[in-house]
């Protein structure tokens, strides 16, 4: 098959290719004296990432999924009260893992295209005199929806409240992309994994946890084992791991934050915003379609999730464009399947590349029936970018 899949699901995202060489590499002894170095490497640039001075970064061989668990059976015990979400499948499944390791989860449910409802979580806070509630749950990013929620909001509601809740939130799809202050918003427990912004395979569940979480251990009753921070922090101590690290993703690992750091947080953040633009302006003003996010502030930086018309199938379009134009677009998951598919726009990605996307979606709509104009998404997202000084990070070469 001649040239490249153009890879847009928002997970695993495009791994850069000095990344890619990185990861070839020998094995080696990871109990060896120089073994951590390779850590040494690692923390500081994980610290940066999470912008935290204080919280411990954890690395996992697991996906982002397992430091879900990490972060909740680490500080709590069975029958504690927490507080969740639920506005699209991500959110959905961490409060589905919390009931099923016997948490007492209070659900609310939001629509699907709006985020985190902080009048709800307020109220509850507010309400909670008696403190029942242990943990908060926040899902930064809604990968399934394209909505972004904001997080310094919940930290304000628990201030408000006066509430001593820990902050959990995932930011699997959000952390090296969108603005996420672990340190400002008085996170607990962050969670991440390898395949999004950090632009490495899927293999690393990667974890931040605050003094007060990591405290919480002693008394957490929860039943963990692979999982325990203890073993994790006993080990990593010395620059090791309690059992075989994946080596190869942590040299990738090495890479990735080093061109994290090149680039720098702040300008990729920018990049993440400007293009994400360019693809709004293809889908809202070229194409004259819907984006699941109901409304500006919710759009997502990292990933659009496009309403089909009423009649057509969302898959048929993904599928269209996988076979015949060699696209990979994001499906639209339970709720929404059918009546979306998503554009992932996060990790190493530049706008020649998301023409690709953009080009190749259309084409397939219009296979499919949906009456869009020919070049629309192209032209009006090149409108965009032409008139809007190009972030730092895609100049210079
Ligand atoms: C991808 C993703 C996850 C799941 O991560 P895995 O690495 O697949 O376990 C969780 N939450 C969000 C928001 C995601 O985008």
């Amino acid at each position: 098959m001649a040239g490249r899949n153009f890879l847009f699901v928002p997970g695993p995202t495009n791994v850069p290719d000095r990344v890619l060489r990185s990861m070839v590499i020998s094995m080696e002894d990871h109990r060896s004296t120089k073994f951590p170095e390779l850590w040494k490497h690692i923390a500081p640039g994980l610290k940066k990432v999470f912008r935290t001075s204080s919280g411990t970064p954890f690395v996992f061989p697991s996906s982002g999924t397992g430091c879900w668990e990490a972060a909740v059976t680490n500080t709590l015990s069975p029958g504690d009260k927490v507080l969740a979400a639920r506005f699209g499948q991500f959110s959905h499944l961490w409060i589905d893992m919390c009931k099923r390791l016997g948490l007492n989860v209070i659900e609310i449910d939001a629509e699907w295209g709006t985020g985190i409802p902080l009048d709800a979580y307020a109220d509850m806070l507010r309400k909670d005199s008696a403190h029942e509630i242990k943990a908060v749950l926040a899902c930064h990013n809604e990968t399934a929806t394209g909505v972004a929620s904001d997080i310094g909001g919940v930290r304000k509601a628990l201030n408000d409240a006066k509430h001593p809740a820990l902050l959990f939130v995932d930011c699997v799809s959000s952390l090296g992309s969108i603005d996420f202050r672990f340190d400002d918003w008085g996170v607990d427990m962050a969670v991440s994994g390898s395949q999004k912004g950090l632009m490495l395979p899927a293999g690393l569940g990667v974890l931040c946890a605050s003094a007060k979480a990591l405290e919480l251990r002693t008394k957490a009753q929860m039943k963990r084992c692979y999982f325990d921070l203890g073993d994790m922090i006993t080990s990593n101590a010395g620059g090791y791991f309690p059992y075989t690290p994946a080596l190869p993703l942590l040299y990738g690992l090495v890479e990735s934050l080093k061109m994290i750091e090149e680039e720098g947080l702040d300008n990729i953040i920018a990049r993440h915003q400007y293009l994400a633009e360019g693809v709004r302006a293809a889908v809202l003003k070229g194409w004259k379609l819907g984006l699941c996010a109901k409304a500006p502030k919710w759009y997502s930086n990292t990933v659009s999730a496009v309403v089909v018309p009423e009649g057509i199938n969302g898959a048929d379009v993904i599928s269209r464009a996988y076979k015949r134009y060699n696209i990979s677009l994001g499906a639209g998951l339970s709720k929404v399947a059918g009546k979306v598919f998503r554009i992932g726009h996060l990790g190493d990605m530049n706008e020649a590349h998301l023409c690709a996307a953009l080009g190749g979606a259309e084409m397939a709509m219009l296979d499919c029936g949906i009456k869009v104009q020919p070049g629309s998404g192209v032209g009006a997202a090149g409108e965009f970018w032409r008139a809007n000084p190009a972030p730092s990070g895609l100049l210079g070469r």
